[in-house]
């Protein structure tokens, strides 16, 4: 087993590892690992304890990861391991109470969730016979919000869900200003569900229609490129909305003869039909390299060894799972979605010294995420041959290539607790800075940490000294530090320091080889402006991302991370 942090340790003590009744702990983390691995090996019959021992392997040396909901209630009774689910709202009451419910449901067991409003009447239309009026979709988010609030996780963590209203619906404006208060809605991310037609409307300032859902009927036509400013305005100010860009997300809909891909999970790296669920699992690319003749390499053999063993893991979840609804079990175990994804690519360009900003970094972007696709594609299809094909795939796009065992391979989410437990960089994002003050994550206390293979690099060079430590203990970067090489800079930017143009490419890089989708915050400088919002969100959908999520520095009260400012 790997050696923890001091933060992976913390963190596991706090939310992870099994208590009694009294709140002391039962387990250790090792005992965790022993836990999942047994639990995910114990469906594989006469092979269980070789299953067991390589996939304690794979999760106790941290070289994948599952999604929290795995490592917290595998082996435990009715243990629900799902990060990810989609839930339906059509225009009832009826509806609206019993997705609520069941969401409240998934919350609890650790899940999140992912809603789109926009099958429900405008604010003001008229409700049934009578002479009373509809709240809205915005009204209705807030009820669901506060719910939200109220249903702890086990008394762990607070749930979290995607809203999404379509850019055609009559509140879209009000839905778009709905999080300009710090305050409001604030356990969910909500995107506008964004369709080439409103992109080539904005690109050729034509006018825009708003549709009641219910009555189809046109209420009201505006400048699509007056919406446009007002989503680029609320974005800049608050980050929210993001985008969904939902005919891109359809274009790679694996199984469109079950529906249409109306919305996503939490974070956005899985578009969902609805009652379906994911799984996900996260391959830690700094431990897949090799040292030898003085320098850092892939470990290519490592890697494929890894793909394949983590998507059996996590084609296992799916046969052992806990369902909460019937529907949710029905259509998750029909197309069998999963989703392999990474963490720590930051930490694995450091250590090869290819700078974030460089075009090796998004050809090697490139290179990596095919190689994962192809490797996850081989091995679904060798667990088609060995456990059958997904029960839908006769309906689904794979019919026409190859047998597959899961209708999606991979996804790649933000690994915001299981990047901590395997004490790498998270997902595909640069180091947010090379000294850290992190909030929130344990118990709202404020922790100082410098980066590992910062202090590492500058060891090597002899450069580390008490001065050194304290200069980027307050300005979090080594961009004004003239002792450092430019060489060495480039390697060690961070997130703000790195152009939005290039958090947009290794954005696409990935996503070009992800059949689900890309979580990712381009995270701008506090003085960007509205302007290069607007190109950034332009060249989302340009690059064909599903989705897009910005944060400039400073616009929200509440980050998890901050810029380390001591004095
Ligand atoms: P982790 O590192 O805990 O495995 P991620 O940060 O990678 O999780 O998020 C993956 C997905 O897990 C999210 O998109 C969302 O669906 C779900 N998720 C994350 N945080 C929460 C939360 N607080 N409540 C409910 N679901 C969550």
């Amino acid at each position: 087993m790997n050696t923890l942090s001091n933060n992976a340790i913390q963190i596991l003590k706090d939310r992870y590892l099994i208590k009694d009744k009294e709140g002391k702990l039962i387990e250790t983390p090792e005992q965790m690992f022993r836990r999942v691995a047994k639990f995910v090996a114990s469906c594989e019959n006469e092979k269980s304890t070789f299953y067991e021992r390589n996939f304690y392997s794979l999760i106790s040396n941290l070289k994948f990861l599952p999604n929290s909901p795995t490592l917290i209630n595998a082996g435990c009774k009715n243990g629900q391991l799902s990060a990810c689910f989609a839930l339906p709202i059509t225009d009832s009451l009826d509806s609206i109470f019993t997705s609520l419910k069941n969401a409240a449901l998934i919350h609890q067991s650790g899940g999140g969730t992912g809603f789109n409003f926009s099958k429900l009447r405008p604010k003001n239309d008229l409700v049934s016979s009578k002479s009373s009026t509809s709240s809205g979709p915005v009204a209705f988010m807030k009820i669901y919000d506060t719910a939200t609030k109220y249903v702890k996780q086990g008394g762990k963590r607070r749930g979290a869900n995607m809203g999404i209203l379509n850019i055609d619906h009559p509140d879209i404006e009000e839905f778009i200003s709905s999080k300009s208060n710090k305050k409001s809605i604030e356990n969910f991310n909500i995107s506008v569900g964004i369709t080439d037609a409103f992109m080539n409307a904005v690109n050729n300032d034509l006018d825009w229609q708003l549709i009641n859902p219910r009555t189809k009927k046109v209420v009201k036509t505006l400048a699509a490129q007056s919406l446009w400013k007002l989503i680029v305005k609320k974005a800049w100010r608050t980050g929210d909305p993001g985008l969904v860009f939902l005919d891109t997300i359809n274009k790679s809909n694996p199984t469109p003869n079950l529906g249409r891909l109306e919305t996503t999970n939490p974070c956005g790296e899985v578009p969902l039909l609805d009652y379906e669920s994911c799984n996900l699992g996260s391959i830690n690319l700094s431990k897949m390299i090799v040292y030898k003749a003085n320098h850092y390499s892939i470990d290519w053999d490592t890697l494929s060894k890894t793909i394949h063993l983590a998507i059996r893991f996590l084609d296992n979840i799916i046969t052992l799972n806990h369902y909460i609804l019937p529907k949710i079990k029905a259509i998750t175990t029909s197309n069998r979605k999963i989703g392999l994804g990474v963490m720590g690519w930051a930490e694995l360009l450091i250590l090869l010294e290819i700078p974030y900003t460089s075009k090796e970094a998004l050809n090697l972007a490139e290179q990596l995420m095919k190689f994962i696709k192809t490797e996850s594609y081989k091995a679904s299809e060798n667990l088609a041959k060995e456990r059958g094909v997904f029960p839908e795939w006769k309906n689904s796009i794979h019919v026409h290539k190859t047998q597959m065992r899961n209708a999606t391979c991979n996804s790649i989410a933000p690994t915001g607790t299981i990047s901590v437990i395997a004490d790498t960089s998270y997902s595909i994002e640069p180091l947010f800075a090379l000294a850290y003050k992190r909030v929130g994550i344990l118990n709202n206390q404020t922790q100082t940490e410098i980066n590992k293979l910062f202090v590492k690099k500058m060891k090597q060079l002899s450069l580390w000294n008490l001065e050194l430590e304290n200069t980027v203990l307050k300005a979090g970067s080594i961009k004004n530090i003239d002792s450092i090489s430019e060489a060495i800079k480039a390697i060690f930017k961070t997130s703000l320091e790195i152009p939005w143009q290039y958090h947009l490419l290794h954005q696409q890089a990935f996503q070009k080889y992800t059949d689900n989708a890309v979580s990712k915050t381009i995270n701008l400088p506090r003085n960007t402006t509205k302007e290069d919002v607007s190109k950034i969100y332009k060249t989302a959908w340009e690059y064909k991302l599903k989705g897009i999520t910005i944060y400039r520095y400073g616009s929200k009260s509440n980050q998890v991370l901050q810029k380390c400012h001591l004095n």
